[in-house]
């Protein structure tokens, strides 16, 4: 067992660690480095907290993290890399939950009661907000789960006054911790678990309002909700490094969900209030054109003769893990002196980063990777574009056409050059749900199949 001295050595240790995995986690190169100072920042913060003073009943806290430990290994090494938002967002979920176990914890908790005056009231203020925060980021994420799984709609629910009703439900709140400061236990509990039932609900309605295309937003900042969850958890045990790092997770990803929000071209305060996204007004522009298919021989033609070309990833080459034959294609056609180089948009894929992560597995050089702004003024002089298993972020629907529901999203501006194939399966929409112009207009052909597949093939005619 160690002495308070030590754990307050080590919490500080870990907070650097923590400070040093985040600095890490800029930039692709020095990723890994940021992910290791993380574990490592963990590790000591999980066992100093253990093995730390005022800690007792070890044997059970040891199993439950063993058992813990197990599963999570199991479910991170079965997870596709497809499915990794829907584990992110669950696991916003538990940081939720546990926010409201220890909130719930810590009112039964004998030390509560024997607090006296000033120290009462702010600590039973503290356990309010956190269980309030805890549960919003709960149920939020659980929502949000369901949402990238499929297993609820994306179409946002929306419903006249909304707004007016969560105002509302949070001043209610606000009056229902009035009321818990002031009581005695048991009606006290009764506040609480009113509270818990009303913020509950806030989190379901504020995720259901958003929609399709939106979630981005949503994933990064219920990432910024989990960590205020944990601040108010640490705030409530007394726990500094919880404070610490839940601050950390708190502020980078709303860091994060400005960036996206900047991306996405959407008001901040909209997604903190829920129901951006919403329905447009009026009906969907016609779409005009004729669909083109074209073959693999045909595409490694065009590929043979163009000098510039740019890849366009998107949430498809993820599904189909096109992302190693496709290095294989760049490799070969640099090596031919032409330029190849990647546009990523944003929010392509369904987790920021997501395509930055897998063209990074398959040791595509960091120089060739550019952003959606760095990348839209040379496509005029792109002669080949490649668009594999991408959709919402390639049309130009989010620019001409006001009542669509992606209208004011940047995109890449695919269609301003030259010639654009499309690969993926079928005419079906992306995650939006919206039809896209770009497949009919003159530049673009389509080319049906898994990218994989698809890919592989062309490889096969341009050796
Ligand atoms: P989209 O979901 O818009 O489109 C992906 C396309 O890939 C589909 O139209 C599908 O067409 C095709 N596809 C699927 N499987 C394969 C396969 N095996 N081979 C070839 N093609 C395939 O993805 P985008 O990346 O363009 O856009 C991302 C969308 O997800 C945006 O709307 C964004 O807002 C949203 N989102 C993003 C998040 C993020 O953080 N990045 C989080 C949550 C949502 P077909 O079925 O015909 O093959």
């Amino acid at each position: 067992m160690i002495s308070s001295q030590i754990q307050l050595a080590s919490y500080l240790f870990a907070s650097i660690l923590f400070i040093l995995s985040l600095g890490g986690l800029s930039s692709q190169e020095s990723a890994k480095r940021g992910v290791l100072y993380g574990i490592i920042g963990m590790g000591i913060a999980i066992l100093s907290t253990v093995l730390g003073p005022k800690v007792e009943g070890h044997i059970y806290i040891i199993i439950a993290i063993l058992i813990a430990s197990v599963i999570g290994i199991m479910l991170a090494r079965k997870v596709e890399m497809t499915s990794m938002p829907q584990l992110v967002a669950i696991l916003h979920s538990f940081v939720g939950l546990a926010a409201v176990l220890v909130g719930y914890g810590s009112y039964f908790d004998p030390h509560t009661q024997e607090l006296t005056g000033v120290m009462h009231t702010i600590h039973l203020v503290e356990i309010f907000i956190g269980v309030f925060i805890g549960a919003i980021t709960f149920t939020g994420s659980v929502v949000a789960w369901g949402k990238l799984d499929g297993k609820i709609r994306s179409k946002p629910l929306v419903y006249f006054g909304r707004h007016v009703v969560n105002i509302v439900l949070v001043l209610i709140c606000i009056y229902l911790c009035v009321l818990f400061v002031g009581a005695n236990e048991l009606s006290g509990l009764m506040y609480l678990n009113l509270m818990t039932a009303i913020a509950c609900f806030i989190g379901v309605m504020l995720v259901m309002a958003i929609g399709g295309a939106d979630m981005p937003v949503v994933v990064s900042m219920l990432n910024s909700y989990s960590g205020w969850a944990a601040a108010a958890a640490g705030f409530m045990l007394g726990n500094d490094l919880l404070i610490v790092t839940g601050a950390l997770v708190g502020s980078s990803g709303a860091i994060l969900s400005i960036i996206m929000c900047e991306a996405m071209n959407r008001s901040f305060w909209s997604v903190i209030f829920g129901g951006f996204g919403a329905a447009p007004k009026g009906e969907a522009m016609a779409v005009t054109g004729e669909v083109k298919a074209t073959d693999h021989e045909g595409v490694a033609n065009l590929l043979k003769e163009a000098k510039s070309v740019v890849i366009v990833p998107g949430y498809g080459m993820a599904v189909a893990k096109a992302q190693f034959p496709v290095y294989a294609m760049v490799e070969d056609l640099r090596s031919q002196g032409k330029e190849v180089r990647f546009g990523i948009h944003p929010v392509a894929g369904r987790l920021p980063g997501h395509m930055n992560v897998l063209l990074a597995e398959a040791n595509v050089p960091y120089d060739v990777v550019l952003e959606m702004d760095e990348i839209n003024d040379d496509l005029p002089e792109t002669d080949v574009v490649l668009v594999i298993g991408a959709n919402d972020i390639v049309n130009p629907g989010a620019q001409d056409d006001p009542n669509s529901p992606i209208y004011g999203m940047p995109v890449l501006e695919v269609w301003n050059a030259k010639d654009v194939i499309v690969m993926k399966r079928s005419m079906a929409t992306g995650y939006a749900g919206v039809q896209n112009p770009l497949f009919f207009k003159e530049n673009t052909s389509m080319l049906y199949g898994d990218a994989k597949d698809s890919v592989q093939k062309i490889n096969a005619f341009l050796n």
